[in-house]
């Protein structure tokens, strides 16, 4: 028996974890999968985006929003800074701390995208210009692309340059995990340095792929060599900064105690009155038991598998058979790829500490939704997930905590 058990190790699964486990509760986490913190960009986005327009300051919009069914107009404002304020505190070697305002970073393709928490890697210093640089043998960066689209979307003058050093012996076509895992190597880093001063001229900035190590940031070092600011380039997934803030999230769960128990689904729950009182793992060919207190579901959503579509297009929650809100409708995904797709605002409905709701009523006294599995938000349009997982995860403990009621 353990005070409670988490299930799902992305975000919202480990916010919970980590908080509960801070505060001296015992805290056994169950996951499948690894979650979706590698292939975001190991940043965390608040939210980046209110009806299309770029939000500078995510809390001030987030107190302007009149759509009921957010998860934001449920979680007050202020019960997502202080989370996303808390979560930055615990990685405070990783990432700068918020100060209230989105950040422009630039992604591969040379656009400028807002962000609340960045790594220090990813700080756009403005310059007058940037040489953009890439090893010919990365497949998915083009420093001539990157440098073009730079022109055009801000005012930096920029200039792409190639460096020929593949990251292993004779490898002609190499992943950005391979450049991390050789840039972790001293060396190899020293010689990457002298193969960018040889082909860059007198810029003010250099942009790179983000690969600049897996272990630890080789940024500062790369800075010092180079003379100037370097700045990290996101990359399509999987993401180097998204492992680095992964790793960093299950070093910290751990060195506080939680228990991890990964690779194995939970398949199956138990209940007692309202309450739930235990959940059945599938592990090694056998089901086991897992009891608690209390249980925060931090599933995801339809990515993740913890909520379905079948064949006749209809929609579930795969393991509690939870209520949803906005399955109902005949027009959930549209053939206009860049359209509100309804499909991706389905999800379970909560009550202001993240208990699910059935027509207004709590379904499990004991059971809290968090995350990708919560009604209303358009996520990666918004760019709100990572916000709604922290803080509906950092809700759901302060509950469990016994700090609000
Ligand atoms: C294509 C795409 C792009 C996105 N872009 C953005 C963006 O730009 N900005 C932004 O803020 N958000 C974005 N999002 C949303 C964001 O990624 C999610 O909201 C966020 O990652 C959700 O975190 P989570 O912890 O709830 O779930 P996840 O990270 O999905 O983790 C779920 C965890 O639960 C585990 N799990 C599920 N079911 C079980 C089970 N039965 N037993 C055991 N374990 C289980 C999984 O293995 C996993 O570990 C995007 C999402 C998608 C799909």
């Amino acid at each position: 028996m353990t005070d409670t058990v988490v299930i799902g190790a992305g975000l919202a699964g480990l916010t919970a974890a980590i908080r509960l486990a801070e505060e001296g509760q015992s805290v056994t986490l169950l996951t499948f999968g690894v979650g979706g913190i590698q292939l975001s960009q190991g940043t965390i986005d608040v939210l980046g985006y209110r009806d299309n327009k770029l939000t500078p300051k995510p809390f001030t919009s987030l107190a302007k929003t009149s759509d009921p069914g957010h998860p934001y107009s449920i979680l007050a404002p202020s019960t997502v800074e202080k989370a996303v304020d808390w979560f930055a505190a615990q990685l405070p070697d990783l990432l700068l701390p918020g100060d209230e305002a989105n950040h422009l970073v630039p992604t591969a393709l040379g656009a400028m995208r807002p962000t609340y928490l960045r790594q220090p890697s990813m700080v756009w210093p403005d310059p007058g210009s940037v040489a953009v640089v890439g090893p010919r043998q990365i497949k998915d960066f083009y420093p001539e692309l990157m440098a073009a689209n730079l022109e055009r979307t801000t005012t930096v003058k920029a200039t792409g340059y190639h460096i020929d050093l593949p990251a292993r012996e004779g490898e002609v076509d190499s992943s950005p995990i391979v450049y991390a895992q050789a840039l972790d190597d001293s060396e190899f880093l020293m010689r990457f340095a002298k193969a960018i001063s040889s082909v860059i001229s007198n810029e003010d900035a250099i942009c790179l792929p983000a690969i600049l190590g897996l272990r630890t940031c080789a940024h500062m070092t790369l800075v010092e060599a180079l003379g100037r600011p370097v700045i990290e380039t996101l990359l399509p997934p999987p993401s180097i900064p998204g492992m680095r803030l992964n790793e960093a999230l299950l070093t910290r769960a751990k060195a506080l105690g939680v228990r991890v128990i990964l690779g194995s689904k939970v398949t199956g729950f138990e209940t007692q009155k309202s309450r739930v009182t235990s959940v059945i793992l599938h592990q090694a060919g056998r089901d086991q038991g897992y009891s608690a207190d209390n249980f925060v579901y931090a599933g995801g959503g339809f990515e993740s598998g913890a909520l379905a579509m079948d064949s006749y297009g209809k929609i579930s929650e795969t393991l509690f058979g939870l209520p949803l809100v906005g399955a109902d409708q005949d027009d959930l995904i549209t053939g206009d790829y860049w359209a509100d797709q309804k499909l991706f605002r389905v999800g379970v409905e909560v009550d202001e500490i993240m208990r699910v709701l059935d027509k207004k009523k709590v379904v499990y006294s004991n059971l809290y939704a968090t995350g990708g599995l919560l009604a209303g938000a358009t996520r990666w349009v918004e760019k709100s997930g990572d916000g709604i997982a922290i803080a509906s995860a950092y809700r759901a403990t302060e509950s469990i905590l016994g700090e609000v009621k």
